[in-house]
């Protein structure tokens, strides 16, 4: 091999090794393993992923406190039975709740914190509040 077609060959294998940043996609000089080309873009790169997260929970706990209170301003008497299409009028959201419950006799009661409710047929259910 020539030599400069040689140092131009060992050009592009330090090239394909290069890292680039996760921050701004510049080339990464020095170590291997890291992931960052400077301090700025770990800390920039690292606020916005836990941002990100945070937003997740605010906005997952907000939504589990609305289907709370939609359980609790339905559920009056502690017991009480519902349409699905009730619960949907108010915007109820059957992904978001904290805790399941399987009775022995099979019947599966879903919990948001101590409001819960069990499926029942015909599309009713069957509110209920433990103490
Ligand atoms: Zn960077």
């Amino acid at each position: 091999m020539a030599l400069h077609s040689r140092t131009l060959y060992l050009n592009i294998l330090k090239k394909m090794e290069d890292k680039t940043c996760l921050e701004c996609n510049e080339i990464i000089k020095g170590r291997s393993d890291k992931k960052f080309c400077s301090d700025y873009c770990r800390n920039a790169y690292n606020n916005k992923v836990n941002i990100g997260s945070k937003n997740l929970i605010r906005n997952t706990n907000n939504r589990l406190r609305k289907n709370y209170k939609i359980l609790t301003e339905l559920n009056v008497s502690g017991k009480t039975k519902v349409t699905r299409i009730k619960l949907l009028n108010n915007n109820f959201d059957f992904n978001l709740f904290t805790s399941i419950y399987t009775t022995k006799t099979k019947n599966t009661y879903f919990y948001v914190y101590d409001q819960g409710y069990l499926p029942l047929e015909n599309d009713y259910f069957l509110l209920v509040k433990n103490d």
